[in-house]
């Protein structure tokens, strides 16, 4: 199971992802970031802080 906070890497969130995979988290993540930051993208640089910041929970 993965797990991102977005708080992570926009402080003051405080919106949490847990899903099976990475791809499922950044997938959440986009949607969270359209509709709750007013990101119609995100761009390649904030995927990639995503994805250094996803932990695998055992
Ligand atoms: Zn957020």
């Amino acid at each position: 199971m993965k797990q991102f906070a977005c708080g992570d890497v926009v402080p003051g969130c405080r919106k949490t992802f847990t899903a099976p995979t990475e791809a499922d988290i950044l997938g959440s993540v986009g949607a969270h970031a359209r509709d709750d930051h007013g990101l119609a993208e995100v761009p390649a640089e904030l995927v990639e802080a995503v994805r250094g910041r996803i932990l695998t929970l055992a």
